[in-house]
């Protein structure tokens, strides 16, 4: 499905960023994984990928430094000679009502979700563009569309990765680059780990599919976007949400 294909997938230590780097391997991708600061779990990641046949390199940035984003990508470039797919996975959260969100907590979640996939999508966009080819997948979020009490700041950046997917996608249609967005609902991670009980089952309550999703569900939506299967879309948003937000 992705056999041969060069990908980078920011944010990839755990989580939903794991989860599409072990599928996308698993279809045959060369996959770059990038980590801010975790080198033990990138190191298992790694592991896992090459113990199962897969190739794999790791490359250490924290995407919401433009410096750091654009070395990402050289260095990328520089072992696999190529990019052909971004995944703009790495995000955070730092919720907190309205009356008590600092500006440093609003900064620092548009820092991360925001601005580290417009630096990382700018400097692929001038590898894909010299190659006339190329596919980019947005992890927005559907607080992105609905909002959500305590995550201004997240919402934000979450509906403005949607915005720029548009945006870009329009920008490098003409030059064969698709650019579409996932959005997930709740999934099991380390992120809704620490969501308080109640709120998981008032959470529960309101899916139609009335479960969490897992990261491999939502890796299956990123594989598809990021195959020849999806050549004729772009711009699109992409919900993984089990009918929360339909
Ligand atoms: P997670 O916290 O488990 O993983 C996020 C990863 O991003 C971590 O590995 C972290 O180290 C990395 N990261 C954070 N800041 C970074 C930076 N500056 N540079 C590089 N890497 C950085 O979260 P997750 O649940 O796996 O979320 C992955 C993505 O999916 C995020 O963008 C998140 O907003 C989005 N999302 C998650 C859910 C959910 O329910 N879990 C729902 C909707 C959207």
């Amino acid at each position: 499905m992705l056999n041969g294909k060069v990908a980078v997938i920011t944010g990839a230590g755990r989580g939903i960023g794991r989860a599409i780097a072990l599928q996308f391997a698993q279809y045959g991708s060369k996959v770059v994984v990038n980590y801010r600061n975790s080198l033990a779990q990138i190191e298992e990641l790694l592991t896992s990928i090459q113990n199962s046949g897969g190739e794999a390199i790791a490359i250490q940035a924290d995407v919401s430094r433009e410096e750091e984003a654009r070395k990402l990508i050289e260095e990328a470039v520089k072992h696999y000679g190529r990019v052909d797919v971004l995944v703009n996975n790495a995000g955070i959260t730092k919720d907190n009502l309205l009356m008590r969100m600092s500006e440093a907590d609003f900064d620092h979640v548009i820092d991360v979700n925001l601005k580290g996939t417009f630096f990382c999508m700018k400097h692929a966009a001038t590898v894909m563009l010299k190659q006339k080819q190329g596919k980019i997948i947005n992890i927005s979020s559907v607080v992105g569309l609905t909002g959500n009490i305590g995550q201004t700041n997240y919402a934000a950046s979450k509906a403005g990765v949607i915005g720029m997917t548009k945006s870009v996608a329009r920008e490098l249609a003409p030059r064969g680059i698709t650019v579409n967005a996932v959005a997930p609902g709740f999934i099991e991670t380390d992120m809704t780990d620490k969501l308080p009980d109640k709120y998981k089952e008032a959470t529960v309550a309101a899916i139609p599919l009335k479960r969490y999703g897992i990261a491999s569900e939502v890796a299956g939506a990123v594989s598809f976007l990021a195959s020849e299967a999806a050549n004729y879309i772009t711009g699109q948003v992409l919900q993984v949400d089990g009918g929360l937000a339909m």
